[in-house]
């Protein structure tokens, strides 16, 4: 099947993109790697389609004592390369290197990612486990934590556009591990666990592709407990992979 007709934007500010986007029927498209199959199934069909591609400093990157700040259309593949600053230990690249594979890199962006909010995106759970904050075209600046509300939900607003990740650069002595688990390579995560141990050993768990939002964790004890309501089969293997992830952490 092909995408039924829609309108197609182009424009060149974050103002023309936000007020384009006001119109009910409009969205927008980043690197297209999950809105075009949605429009090719037809599962989206918006009236007008607003390329963000053209919008000057979305694709930027910068960094300072404290954070790496990095654009909202900054790609998979960028990250993966290391064209993009790193908080520390190489984290993201390792993350983006895993991400389906290079041709969805190529295009795939970490905003479109994390606005797509499919429960299974790896970004969705490391900028989680990270404490990373999405900063957006409102001047709201969100925990990762709180931006993502359930499978598929944001908190972004009509017309509001997310704009960059702001990760906290890794203390010294922190420790982090990233585990998932792929039926073949280049696929989606039927299971996944990301861990942060700050340089004060404090824990950051984050389960991810459960069906629905993260599930951040301050105790490994809780681990059964936040995967009582899934299939057990499924819970096991979060369980198995949520351990995993946190003996590379402290190996
Ligand atoms: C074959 C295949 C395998 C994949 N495997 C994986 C995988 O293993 N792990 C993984 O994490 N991902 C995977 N993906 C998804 C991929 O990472 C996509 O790049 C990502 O989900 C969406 O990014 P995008 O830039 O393509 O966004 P788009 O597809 O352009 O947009 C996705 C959604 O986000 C919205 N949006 C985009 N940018 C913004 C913004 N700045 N502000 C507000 N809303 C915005 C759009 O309106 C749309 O609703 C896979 C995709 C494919 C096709």
């Amino acid at each position: 099947m092909k995408a039924a007709a829609f309108d197609l934007a182009s424009p060149a500010t974050l103002a023309e993109a936000s007020a384009l986007l006001a119109e009910p029927t409009a969205m927008a498209m980043a690197g297209g790697q999950s809105l075009g199959p949605m429009l090719n199934l037809r599962l989206a069909r918006p009236g007008l389609l607003v390329r963000l591609a053209g919008i000057e400093g979305l694709a930027g990157a910068s960094e300072d004592a404290d954070a790496v700040t990095i654009g909202a259309l900054v790609t998979h593949a960028a990250i993966a390369d290391g064209r993009a600053p790193d908080p520390g230990q190489g984290v993201l690249a390792r993350v983006a290197d895993g991400i389906a594979y290079r041709a969805v890199r190529n295009r795939g962006t970490i905003g479109g990612s994390l606005c797509h909010a499919d429960p299974a995106a790896d970004w969705v759970t490391v900028l989680t486990a990270l404490g990373a904050t999405a900063l957006t075209s409102a001047g709201r600046a969100i925990l990762v934590e709180d931006f993502v509300t359930a499978a598929f939900r944001t908190v972004l607003r009509p017309g509001e556009l997310l704009t960059a990740v702001c990760v906290p650069r890794l203390r010294p002595g922190a420790r982090w591990g990233y585990v998932k688990a792929c039926r073949k390579p280049g696929e989606f995560a039927h299971a996944m666990a990301a861990v942060l141990l700050d340089g004060e050993m404090r824990l950051r768990l984050v389960i991810g592709a459960t069906g629905g939002r993260p599930i951040l964790l301050h105790d490994e004890a809780g681990i059964a407990d936040a995967l009582a309501g899934l299939d057990p089969v499924a819970a096991h293997i979060q369980a198995v992979i949520a351990r995993r992830a946190l003996a590379q952490a402290r190996a």
